[in-house]
């Protein structure tokens, strides 16, 4: 088994949003009610002992822990550095830890940008586009927009830590005009954007305002031709680059089409181990592994069925997608957008029609360039 390098840790289980495609809140999985609001100081200290264990059993030099929630950032300044300190000093000189957040950046103060600049977090920042791209979905508890409060913080964050946020992350609203979305995010002055699906699987199909079996893909085509015409040169879009490395014969780099084995885990703030915590989309409970870090390993839940299954390369993949002519580069998909009652994760990807083509047109492109012997040095990855 792959040991597991990346461990999403969710200090917080509620949040001060109420986005309404929202998989921890809003898709039908409501195990955020019973959970601890915040993790204890004594929880992030037995996690911290756990990784340790782990990293130590696997000769890891180096772990990345990913703060997430609900809101990452409701824990406040002093307990992030909390949390931060205690993760190093039991790390030791033995392996470095390395940190990210996700958070939609409403919060963010004088207080919590100097935690963030003192432990080097990477910074990773939610928001759809636009102001009005963006409160199609992203709305407080009273339906209110979040986009002026998110953009603060983004402004304050550039200001007291420079290169922060080094990414920005929208979920893909087909209402929303793709090339709006793009210009409007790389005007924010950061690096690294990433335009996702949204969660739907087989049993809760995604909208298709036109039926076109492909309005995904071309949502994401239109950004992708520009993207490689130089528009917003130095900007780097993760799922589209993934797609070229891995049609080039590189390795992908991108967990949501990946054949190789999954390397993160989930705790939540009671300390429970889960799998991928997106899998709350599909309202089956199958992210729950019922282990606990008081009591058990991260060693004990790699043999776990989906955990293993999530590990066994090809062996993931339906026949169908094991027969595709594209499944070493679209890999079946995001392992969330599988699923169906019936077949749990034995299904292509309910965005198969969208990816197919999508790669289609990328594989092309690269062919008509290579032809003229210009190749994709454009391409601004
Ligand atoms: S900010 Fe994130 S955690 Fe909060 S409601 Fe929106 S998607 Fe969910
Ligand atoms: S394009 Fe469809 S069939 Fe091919 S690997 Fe992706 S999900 Fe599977």
């Amino acid at each position: 088994m792959t040991p597991f390098n990346e461990f999403i840790v969710k200090v917080a289980s509620r949040c001060n949003l109420n986005c309404t495609y929202c998989y921890e809140y809003n898709l039908g999985d409501d195990s955020w009610r019973r959970q601890a609001v915040v993790m204890s100081d004594a929880t992030c200290r037995t996690l911290s002992e756990r990784v340790r264990e782990h990293a130590l059993a696997h000769g890891l030099r180096e772990v990345a822990v990913s703060f997430h929630g609900g809101e990452p950032l409701l824990v406040g300044a002093a307990l992030l550095d909390r949390y931060a300190t205690v993760m190093r000093e039991v790390a030791g000189h033995d392996y470095e830890v390395c940190f990210n957040i996700q958070t939609n950046a409403t919060l963010i103060d004088d207080a919590i940008v100097e935690v963030l600049r003192r432990h080097q977090f990477n910074v990773g920042v939610s928001i759809d586009g636009g102001r009005a791209a963006n409160d199609r979905s992203r709305v407080d508890h009273r339906s209110g927009s979040s986009y002026e409060a998110t953009i603060r913080g983004i402004r304050q964050l550039q200001a007291g830590f420079s290169g922060q946020p080094d990414g920005l992350l929208a979920v893909i609203d087909l209402r929303n005009d793709p090339l709006e979305v793009f210009d409007a995010l790389a005007g924010l002055g950061v690096q690294r954007l990433d335009f996702l699906l949204p969660h739907h699987h087989w049993d809760r199909p995604p909208l298709r305002l036109r039926g076109d079996p492909h309005e995904y893909g071309a949502w994401y085509l239109c950004i992708f031709d520009e993207w490689v015409r130089g528009r917003h040169p130095g900007v780097d879009i993760r799922f589209l680059r993934n797609i070229v490395q891995q049609l080039v014969g590189a390795p992908g780099d991108f967990e949501n089409m990946n054949i190789a084995p999954a390397t993160l885990v989930t705790i939540t703030t009671d300390g429970d181990i889960e799998g991928v915590d997106c899998l709350k989309s599909t309202a089956s409970g199958l992210q729950r592994t019922g282990l606990n870090i008081r009591t058990a390993s991260f060693d004990d839940v790699l043999p776990l069925r989906l955990l293993a299954l999530r590990q066994s390369g090809f062996g993931q993949l339906c026949a169908t997608c094991q027969c595709c002519k594209y499944s070493r580069v679209c890999a079946g998909g995001y392992f969330p957008h599988r699923f169906s009652q019936k077949n749990e994760f034995m299904n292509p990807s309910v965005y198969c029609t969208d990816l197919y083509w999508l790669i289609n047109q990328i594989e092309d492109r690269i062919r008509t360039r290579a032809r003229q012997n210009v190749g994709v040095s454009r391409c601004p990855s």
